[in-house]
């Protein structure tokens, strides 16, 4: 089967002698025949009668718009993705670093740090400054102090990962992301300011 009843597009080449970068070719008849039928004379193929009847009927019919509306209809009946905030919250993902918080035992209320200092030691840009005393007689230090500065923390999570408490972690990135304060001095969060829960100071004048 030659290439010309395939349906290609027959090109002239410089094998014939002719210019092949000329604009306006004219291959031998017997070799290209019917080359004249598939292009235009600077030698781009021309547009053949079926796909000029395409063209008409998609324009016609309105194919093109029929295919977007359809692919609209596809996605209409999906629940609205939007929330009425701050009346509703947007749920966060599972591993999403927010506020670094402080917890407790959840049964006894009882401190969970065991200021071991290794929070403040592995921040990346020294934003946590905490200390403590230890009561006679008792094992574990009473924690006095624990300041963070909200305003410079990249959350990356270090703080967190280090912190060796279990089965309760004493510092956890918690699902807080409303994080805005007016002043400089509300960014840096005490240590009553820093337990699960206890919502920063936010857009008070
Ligand atoms: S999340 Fe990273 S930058 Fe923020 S306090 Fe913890 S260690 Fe420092
Ligand atoms: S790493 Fe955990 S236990 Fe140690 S001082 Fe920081 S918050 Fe407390």
């Amino acid at each position: 089967m030659s290439a010309a009843s395939r349906g290609t597009v027959v090109r002239f080449d410089a094998a014939s002698g002719q210019d092949p970068k000329g604009k306006h070719r004219t291959p031998p008849a017997s070799r290209y025949q019917g080359w004249r039928d598939r292009t235009c004379a600077c030698g781009e193929p021309r547009i053949t009668v079926v796909q000029r009847l395409k063209t008409f009927f998609r324009t016609v019919f309105l194919i093109d718009l029929v295919k977007g509306l359809l692919l609209t209809l596809k996605y209409t009946p999906q629940p609205a993705f939007t929330f009425q905030y701050p009346a509703e919250r947007r749920p966060v993902a599972a591993r999403f670093r927010g506020l670094l918080r402080l917890q407790v035992e959840p049964e006894t209320g009882a401190q969970t740090c065991i200021v071991c200092d290794q929070c403040a030691k592995v921040c990346p840009d020294d934003l946590i400054s905490l200390g403590g005393h230890r009561e006679p007689g008792q094992k574990i230090k009473i924690l006095d102090y624990f300041d963070f500065n909200l305003s410079r923390c990249s959350f990356c999570g270090l703080c967190s990962e280090v912190c060796p408490t279990k089965p309760v972690k004493a510092l956890i990135m918690s699902e807080d992301y409303e994080l805005g304060t007016y002043s400089r001095d509300s960014q840096i969060l005490r240590v009553d300011e820093m337990y699960d829960g206890v919502p920063i100071e936010q857009y008070t004048r």
